[in-house]
């Protein structure tokens, strides 16, 4: 029985890339019986939108689509911290200071999701008392698993390759944990046997699965499904005034007859799939 997921972020409204991906990971999981979960992942400070979550609900009853509603990141911080604790007891975690701005003064390289981190803190062991994120150290990590793989329905058998995005953060300065850390350990206690979401994240899956192996997690397969893109070329978003789901709906359109527009590849004037596998959108 497959189990997928759908887990927005209430930062602003969804958008047709959201319903896309949504209907992907429902169809994934109807197509043989199984589950679509929908996961609120509301831990990112002050951006987070609470009331977003129940406009997302509606969003999803208007495209048609059957879910079920596991807890929301917010209400599973003790376990990230849990798991954050057990990383660093082993040595595995690092804390670091830098900001964004550092990084992008210091960075020798770029990764595929911008400035590499260059390991400026690695050596520094910043006192607890300072305020400080703690980063992963993906050596460290790498030489208890040993080579890892993963696999994605659409792109094959993957070795994982984490190095790609170097010593990712796992908490937060401000927060208990950060996107890596906190999805990784959610579809394993939610039961995901299939994450699916898109090409955007495909690089993450492969730190996501170094995660599974330091903790012993049950791994699952993955699917990166094509992004939208807009008629400038980049991924869908509403700041580039594509409309919302909830403009949609409000202004009476009909969200079964656009699911199904989606599931066929129908796309509104000058919307298009992503012929490529990841991140550049
Ligand atoms: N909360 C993430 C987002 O909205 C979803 C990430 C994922 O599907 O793993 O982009």
């Amino acid at each position: 029985m497959t189990v997928t997921r759908f887990a927005p972020s209430p930062n602003g409204p969804l958008h047709l890339g959201h319903a896309f991906s949504a209907i992907v990971a429902h169809d994934l999981a109807k197509a043989d019986g199984g589950r679509f979960l929908l996961r609120i992942e509301d831990i990112d400070g002050p951006r987070s939108r609470p009331e977003l979550a129940d406009e997302f609900r509606r969003d999803l009853e208007w495209l048609g689509l059957e879910w079920t509603e596991v807890a929301p990141q917010s209400a599973r911080l003790g376990r990230y911290a849990e798991a954050a604790q057990a990383l660093q007891d082993r040595g595995l975690l690092y804390r670091c200071r830098c900001t964004r701005a550092d990084i992008a003064a210091n960075a020798t390289e770029t990764g595929p999701d911008g400035p590499f981190y260059p390991g400026t803190c690695k050596a520094a062991a910043i006192p607890e008392t300072e305020p400080a994120a703690w980063r992963l150290d993906v050596a460290g990590a790498l030489a208890e698993t040993g080579p890892l793989e993963w696999t994605d329905t659409l792109h094959g058998d993957q070795p994982a390759r984490p190095q790609l995005l170097g010593d990712v953060m796992l908490v937060r300065k401000d927060l208990p944990a950060s996107y890596h850390l906190a999805a990784t350990l959610d579809d394993a206690a939610d039961g995901v046997t299939l994450v699916t979401r898109g090409a955007d994240l495909f690089n993450a899956t492969h730190v996501h699965r170094l995660l599974q192996g330091v903790f012993g997690l049950p791994v699952p397969r993955w699917h990166h499904h094509p992004l939208l893109l807009g008629d400038d070329g980049r991924k869908l978003a509403k700041r580039r005034g594509s409309p919302s789901l909830a403009d949609r709906r409000l202004a009476g359109e009909d969200g079964r007859a656009l699911a199904d527009d989606l599931r066929q590849a129908r796309f509104p004037a000058g919307i298009t799939l992503s012929p490529f596998l990841s991140g550049e959108a």
